[in-house]
């Protein structure tokens, strides 16, 4: 039996390496809750070996690895299966420290954490003060990187933290009106979303847990953040270095991590096809979502991203030059047996997306003047950083 951070899984490394890389898809499986148990669920779902995922609709609490081997139209295969003990370092580690690399090369990469309500997503992507989750562990790490190699250029990191709830798009950090979505000659912006310069990573916390609290709450539950709002984090790393020809150049890796979403109602899915059916209660920003899924599985010229404010924010991060990790969060809980088979069908529909992956977002700055102009900047922040 594997334990968990005992080597990197093999394929892991080849498709990060490749060019033409699909995305990589992960599931993490929460642990049963007291009250779960108190109140006598049992579990429903077993991880094998880091990646294979068995879904029963009994108890499975003896390990009958055969019993569970004849499951077969239950049986799923991921990058990398996380069982209830991975810690929030195993999950970052495995999911997005490669990430946080090829950002910092001028890359962009979204991570997006999947599932219904209650299986972990916000738990995985923020985390709590004393488990971080993959946001907070991604910066930290980017500074540590940064710090490490900072004779070489100089970083200016940027945060922007933003809600997409009922197609209305949100400031987060800096609440207010809504904002409206334009399209520049760097994509689709949100005009006037505030953007915090980080210089350490203690404060990012704060700054997280702060705007977490100005996610939309359902009326009704007044302290819990409704399901149907999905979360954008954005860490933009500006940097300036030289070529082989000592041109300066200007790179810009964008890095997206986001908490979408409850999956459940929000989507119904005809299980045969996987294909979204419209029902009353639909979450549109979710919907558009999975029909770009399908749009980019089956090799569509025409991927629908402009149907939603979540897609049309997601346009470079999602299928395009982009390197793109989901994680289909899970509850073990037999109760939600149903919801579980959802994700996983739709995680495991999601290994089929191929990206173009890899290419640097690069500018060269052209004229002597502005050349020496930037240079100038670079040695001052430099100063000022030492
Ligand atoms: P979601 O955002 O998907 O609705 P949450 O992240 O809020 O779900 O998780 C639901 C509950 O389960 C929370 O109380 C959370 O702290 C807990 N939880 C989720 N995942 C884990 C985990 N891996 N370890 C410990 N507690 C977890
Ligand atoms: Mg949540």
């Amino acid at each position: 039996k594997l334990s968990l951070g005992q080597e990197m899984d093999p394929l892991f490394q080849k498709q990060s390496n490749s060019r033409n890389s699909r995305i990589l898809v992960f599931v993490r499986l929460r642990p049963m809750m007291r009250r779960e148990k108190e109140a006598g669920c049992r579990s429903c779902v077993r991880i094998i070996n880091r990646r294979d995922v068995y879904l029963t609709e009994f108890a499975s609490d003896n390990n009958d690895y055969l019993r569970l081997k004849r499951l077969r139209g239950r049986h799923f295969t991921f990058d990398a299966s996380f069982p209830e003990s991975a810690s929030q370092m195993d999950v970052y580690s495995t999911t997005t420290a490669d990430l946080v690399e090829a950002v910092l090369q001028g890359r962009n990469g979204s991570v997006f954490c999947y599932g219904a309500t209650g299986a972990g997503k916000t738990y995985t992507m923020l985390g709590t003060v004393e488990s971080p989750g993959v946001m907070v562990l991604a910066i930290k790490d980017l500074f540590t990187k940064i710090r490490q190699r900072s004779y070489d250029g100089n970083h200016v990191v940027q945060l922007s933290y933003l809600e997409v709830y009922n197609e209305t798009v949100r400031d987060l950090l800096s609440p207010g009106r809504p904002l409206v979505l334009r399209e520049d000659k760097q994509g689709i912006i949100a005009a006037g979303l505030s953007q915090y310069r980080a210089y350490s990573t203690d404060e990012v916390m704060a700054l997280l847990l702060q705007g977490n609290k100005n996610r939309t709450t359902e009326p009704t539950r007044a302290n819990e953040t409704s399901s149907r709002s999905h979360a954008i984090l954005q860490v933009t790393i500006e940097y300036r270095t030289r070529d082989a020809s000592l041109n300066v150049i200007n790179r810009i890796g964008k890095l997206s991590l986001i908490d979408l979403a409850g999956s459940e109602r929000a989507l119904a899915t005809d299980q045969r096809t996987l294909r979204s059916v419209e029902g009353a209660n639909i979450n549109r920003s979710l919907l558009a979502l999975s029909s770009c899924i399908n749009a980019l599985v089956e090799g569509k010229k025409h991927i629908p991203y402009r149907n939603s404010k979540l897609t049309q924010l997601l346009k470079d991060s999602l299928g395009g030059a982009c390197n793109t990790v989901m994680i289909a969060n899970i509850s073990p809980n037999n109760l939600t047996f149903g919801e579980t088979q959802n994700t996983l069908h739709w995680a495991d529909r999601a290994k089929e997306i191929r990206n173009k992956g890899y290419e640097t977002n690069e500018e060269l700055v052209h004229s002597d003047a502005d050349q020496a102009k930037l240079l100038l900047e670079v040695q001052k922040e430099n100063r000022e950083l030492r």
